[in-house]
């Protein structure tokens, strides 16, 4: 029996539209994409670094994260990943929860899970040998991606699948909404000194120009108020302000979103 090695894969941000990323992984010869809203970037990224697209992977059918796929496929004819529940024009390959993903031309491989919401269908993409998680809209660096069709109960059990993953798991999510996140997440809990901090870093980074993604499960979980709707100073500020009616887990959630879309 002979062993593996993972290959050295790196994992580049292609900005897109007005605060996407396109996530490109690859090994200087081949690459996979996830979401690729628009092709144009991804293809000049392609022909600058010299690389061959293998595959594209889809969480879900915002035109922002699939727009791209068709003109990709013009050049390429690579196997396209996406979610079982929702349809996708050029999808082959239709993932639920426990399904693996291989792209063998980089010994890489996903596991799929299901984390509705955002959509109903959203997946997300988890290569456990790199600790990388690709999260689409639900999961942001701050935050989470707006109900626009699952339930806050759905989200709320997605992102807790999230934040089980292990600590170190490098979030890659699609949007550069950090800051915004990082001030709403301050106004609901102005006393968390890892968030004071964090908003500190990333308002660094971004005076450089530099993407605050990805960031950890560890530092969502010290400073996301979305995957700390319990604790009680959150609780408390939700019922002192009058947000908060029914004291239960998915109505805490329920009522972080509704201020955060109104923020
Ligand atoms: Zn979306
Ligand atoms: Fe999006």
């Amino acid at each position: 029996m002979s062993t593996v090695f993972p290959k050295s894969l790196l994992v580049v941000a292609v900005p897109a539209f007005n605060d996407n990323y396109l996530w490109l992984i690859h090994d200087g010869h081949s690459a996979a994409v996830v979401d690729p809203g628009d092709a144009a970037p991804i293809l000049a990224v392609l022909a600058s670094l010299q690389l061959k697209l293998v595959a594209i992977l889809l969480t879900h059918h915002h035109n922002d994260h699939v727009g791209g796929v068709t003109q990709l496929l013009q050049h390429f004819t690579v196997p396209v990943y996406g979610p079982k529940n929702e349809i996708i024009t050029g999808v082959s390959h239709q993932l639920s929860e426990g399904d693996s993903v291989i792209v063998p031309e980089l010994a890489l491989q996903f596991s799929v899970l299901e984390v509705p919401g955002h959509t109903l269908g959203h997946i997300a993409y988890l290569a456990p040998q790199q600790g990388w998680l690709f999260c689409g809209d639900t999961l942001f660096a701050g935050g989470c991606g707006r109900l626009f069709e699952g339930t806050p109960a759905q989200m709320r059990a997605s992102l807790a699948k999230l934040a089980a993953l292990p600590d170190a798991t490098q979030v890659y999510c699609a949007h550069e909404y950090t800051l915004a996140n990082l001030r709403f997440a301050l106004a609901v809990e102005p006393e968390n000194p890892a968030l004071a901090l964090r908003f500190k870093q990333e308002q660094a980074k971004r005076a450089q120009g530099l993407a605050t993604v990805p960031s950890t499960i560890g530092l969502e979980k010290a400073t996301n108020p979305f995957l700390r709707d319990q604790i009680p100073v959150i609780v408390q500020r939700l019922i002192a302000d009058g947000r908060l009616q029914e004291n239960t887990p998915t109505a805490a959630f329920a009522a972080l979103r509704a201020w955060k879309n109104t923020f």
